[in-house]
């Protein structure tokens, strides 16, 4: 495993305008390639920062990869900070001025004098050929560590990591596993506590948690010639201690797990919403082949809606308000039947920023589930502002949908 540190080079980088992309695309790639980015340096287009981040770099790490600064213009200068690391001088490289002339030329353009600049590199080192723009790509010894210059447009990072750089940076000899497993309803402070105990007798594996609300992660990770066997025991004893809290792993994502669910017992769900919007029916229709599994919905947001279209009693929104458990209720009987599904979903709630009171405060969410024979309802406290507060109901609609399914018999 080598370890790898990334230089982020553009005066752009570090005034707001542009978002350092080409770094975790980078970093995706030695991580595919089985070794460990141990650091992100981003610096501006000045020499004397550039050399220095890269003398930093060489001193720290085995491979430097840096993006960035590559361009025609004065204002582009990594191959000179490069050479001044090195203590050599820059050289033209006449095999690739003569593809910057044939780039032009096939262009149909003329190249001006600056392009020149673009062939100028480090007299120590060896040019790596980009087909993708007229900067090359540059890789030299610096020290004791191997370092590869890349340019910054994004486009052109990608063509070089694809043909360029794979078989420069082999693959790491040391098995390294990997493994997410994805949690739903359950906080970041209380996953780590009760799994504990599992992360106490899993010594070899490394543990980390990551959360994407209204999810949570938790990621394994381990490396010798037991990992694969170590992430398994590891993920059994999660499981076994979270249960149904756990939707999935790795690529699995919730809707999809659920759709897989509701195909596989050859199973409809219609959906009635109302603080959400529809966004539970677009997350379930943004999968191929739903139709098969869901019938439709409504997205009943006045009271007078709720009534005529879900058939909830004028009766429950006056003694309980549309936020209740009468109403969610109502509203998932209501759907399921309306639209023919075996299933009913609902939800109903104060996603803010004004409606919340003492006893309804903002984020209170009900969810509701209807079958032929039962309805139920839970209610939420759902944190963050209006968009979170839909996000987290709407995921944990689909979560409701899955937890009551998955113990449906195939
Ligand atoms: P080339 O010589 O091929 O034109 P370059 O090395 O000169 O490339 P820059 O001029 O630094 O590249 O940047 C070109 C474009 O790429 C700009 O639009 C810039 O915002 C974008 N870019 C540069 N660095 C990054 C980065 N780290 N992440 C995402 N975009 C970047
Ligand atoms: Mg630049």
């Amino acid at each position: 495993v080598a370890t790898v540190e990334i230089i982020a080079i553009g005066d752009e980088l570090l005034s707001g305008e542009t978002v350092d992309t080409n770094s975790s695309f980078l970093d995706a790639f030695v991580e595919s390639r089985g070794h460990r980015v141990l650091r992100h340096v981003s610096v501006p287009d000045d020499e004397g920062a550039i050399a220095e981040a890269f003398r930093e770099a060489a001193s720290r790490t085995e491979v430097v990869l840096s993006t960035g600064g590559l361009g025609p213009t004065q204002d582009d200068v990594t191959m000179g900070a490069l050479a001044r690391a090195l203590g050599c001088e820059l050289r033209l490289d006449e095999p690739t001025l003569a593809a910057i002339r044939d780039r032009y030329r096939s262009m149909n353009r003329e190249m001006s004098e600056n392009n020149i600049r673009q062939a100028m590199v480090p007299e120590v080192g060896e040019v790596i050929e980009n087909r993708s723009g007229t900067a090359p790509a540059f890789t030299c010894q610096l020290g004791m560590a191997k370092v590869f210059i890349l340019p910054g447009v994004p486009r052109e990072v990608r063509w070089l990591v694809a043909h360029q750089l794979p078989n420069r940076l082999p693959v790491s000899a040391v098995q390294i596993w990997r493994r997410t497993i994805k949690v739903m309803g359950v906080g970041e402070s209380q996953l780590e506590t009760r799994i504990r105990e599992v992360i106490r007798t899993h010594p070899e594996v490394r543990f980390g948690f990551r959360t994407s609300l209204p999810e949570n992660h938790v990621k394994l990770f381990a490396t010798g010639v037991d990992a694969q066997q170590q992430i398994q025991d590891a993920e059994e004893a999660v499981r076994a201690v979270l249960g149904l809290d756990v939707f999935g792993a790795d690529d699995d994502a919730l809707v999809g797990v659920l759709f897989s669910k509701l195909q596989a017992i050859g199973r409809t769900v219609a959906v009635a919403e109302s603080c959400t919007g529809g966004r539970i029916q677009a997350a379930i229709t943004s999968l191929a082949g739903s139709s098969e599994v869901f019938r439709g919905g409504v997205v009943a947001y006045s009271n007078d809606l709720k009534k005529r279209m879900l058939g909830v009693r004028p009766s429950s929104l006056e003694a309980f308000g549309a936020v209740s458990e009468e109403v969610a209720s109502e509203m998932a009987a209501g759907v399921r039947s309306v639209c023919g599904a075996d299933y009913g979903l609902s939800v109903t709630g104060v996603a803010g920023p004004e409606g919340g009171s003492s006893d309804k405060p903002l984020g209170t969410v009900w969810l509701g589930f209807a079958t032929a024979t039962e309805v139920k309802a839970h209610r939420f406290l759902f944190p963050g502002d209006r968009e979170l507060i839909q996000a987290i109901a709407a995921g944990m609609g689909l979560d409701l949908l899955r937890r009551e399914l998955m113990g449906v018999a195939i």
